[in-house]
């Protein structure tokens, strides 16, 4: 690429993340911000219209403030909540359309690598060619960022050693990139909703079936030297002898896991129906006081493990995701209690602890913001 053409790369690359990152503006705005001269600016604005990537936030006014475009590019985006396995659109504003289930969670490679590029196909044969960025595909276990490769995935099999990324490289008209799915749904937040720029360091803890943590810091996803930072699901963290799906006894997620705490409660409240999360649970969190042992019982587990990580990294901010913020809420001013005691005589500022929810549908977000940026930041 010539110097001409790569400055010009850098300028566009540079004006849309301007535009994401600080809302709609006008041209002379976008001059002065990115000290780009103003014919430039318009060259490439005009560009940017046409491929559909802005609009004007007034197209009836001719100097009208520019704004992403809300109805596409998109990207797509795959995840799963360990019982079906998700496909959405993402557009540049992470808002999502067009879900469908694309398979169930328990399938071997090959398979789901051919429904993956059934439905892949099938979208881009039904849409304008250039209307998907890409494909990001947000999955639990250990994921090499760096290429794509997913090292161990329970959730998905259990599956070792896909090279996942690669192949369905080779496979697909799209650029596809896979990453361990708390990263996504912490990149979720940071790129759709800035959290960074509120934040230099923050650790997101997810509940759910499995347990498991991520950590950004200044504005970066940390995989760890093996890229197996945050798998804090199997670390010992009580002495009842509960067995877990790992096959060990007393690990984090045999207590916390959503399926345990769901077993937990069916002792607490004895009945013949199963107890369901969402519709018996929730309503119980702020008055029944057998809730309240079970919240202090999940908060005393999470802290014990949770404790000498803060220590450890001494983040801002510690965030709670489950699909239930509603939950997390409840959860932290038991956890806050627990982790005091981690804490005391340490002398650290105690983090602030925040409820994120609806965690499947941010790492989804997150896989489509993965997408989104590269193409944003290579875009020409
Ligand atoms: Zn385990």
């Amino acid at each position: 690429m010539s110097d001409q053409a790569e400055k010009r790369t850098q300028n566009i690359a540079k004006l849309l993340k301007t535009l994401h990152f600080n809302g709609p503006m006008r041209r002379r705005e976008l001059s002065q911000k990115l000290d780009i001269r103003p014919n430039s600016v318009s060259n490439i604005v005009q560009e940017l219209i046409a491929q559909k990537w802005i609009e004007a936030v007034h197209p009836e006014l001719p100097r009208s403030q520019l704004q992403l475009s809300r109805t596409g590019p998109w990207a797509l985006a795959i995840s799963t909540d360990g019982n079906d396995v998700k496909l959405a659109q993402i557009n540049l504003y992470g808002e999502l359309s067009e879900p469908e289930i694309l398979c169930t969670a328990k399938i071997n490679p090959h398979d789901f690598m051919l429904q993956v590029e059934q439905a892949v196909t099938h979208k881009l044969n039904h849409n304008r060619a250039e209307a998907f960025l890409g494909l990001g595909i947000s999955l639990s276990g250990i994921v090499n960022p760096d290429n794509g490769d997913v090292i161990r995935s329970i959730n998905f099999g259990p599956w070792r050693q896909v090279a996942l990324q690669q192949n369905l490289n080779q496979r697909l008209n799209i650029p596809v990139i896979v990453e361990n799915d708390m990263r996504c749904m912490a990149w979720s937040h940071a790129w759709f909703d800035h959290l960074s720029e509120t934040y230099h360091s923050s650790l997101f803890v997810g509940l759910g079936r499995g347990i498991s943590c991520a950590m950004l810091y200044k504005g970066q996803r940390h995989s760890g030297a093996h890229h197996l930072a945050g798998e804090i699901g199997h670390i010992q963290s009580g002495h009842e002898n509960r067995l877990c799906v790992c096959g060990k006894n007393d690990c984090l997620e045999a207590y916390v896991g959503i399926d345990s705490i769901l077993s937990m409660a069916q002792q607490l409240f004895p009945t013949q129906m199963p107890i369901r999360f969402e519709s018996d649970l929730l309503p119980w969190l702020d008055h029944e006081p057998r809730m309240k042992n079970l919240l202090n019982r999940v908060a005393e587990h999470l802290a014990k493990v949770l404790g000498p990580i803060v220590i450890a990294i001494d983040p801002e901010v510690v965030i709670l995701s489950s699909e239930e913020k509603n939950f997390c809420n409840a959860l932290i001013p038991y956890l806050e209690q627990q982790l005091q005691p981690c804490l005391l005589g340490v002398g650290l500022e105690k983090p602030k602890l925040l409820a994120f929810g609806q965690r499947q549908a941010n790492e989804l977000r997150g896989a489509g913001a993965l997408i989104i940026e590269r193409a944003l930041l290579s875009q020409h």
